[in-house]
């Protein structure tokens, strides 16, 4: 994804979340969801590419790779962890 699609998606999450808009340096955080707050960078690698990038789980704090351990239900962002996705999907009333 290009810059120019991170800062499409940070309006997103900005035009939806409106006064409940969690401003962060984006690139530092990925607004991934249109409703959820972004979610913490914790390395790039040296790529420009996100999917190579390390990130921060929001639900669990687990540093996991965005591009093959982050997942959503509902807007919800969870990772790998079976753990996590069960709490997320409860939490956003998915049935497993
Ligand atoms: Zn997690």
């Amino acid at each position: 994804m290009s810059e120019i699609h991170r800062a499409l998606a940070e309006a997103l999450n900005r035009a939806i979340t409106n006064r409940k808009f969690i401003d962060r340096e984006n690139g530092d955080y990925l607004y991934v969801s249109l409703t959820q707050p972004p979610i913490k960078v914790v390395d790039r690698h040296n790529s420009d590419d996100e999917l190579d990038w390390t990130v921060e789980c929001p639900n669990c704090g687990r540093k996991v790779d965005y591009g093959h351990e982050i997942f959503m239900v509902s807007g919800h962002i969870y990772c790998s962890d079976e753990k996590c996705k069960k709490e997320v999907y409860r939490r956003a009333g998915v049935v497993l």
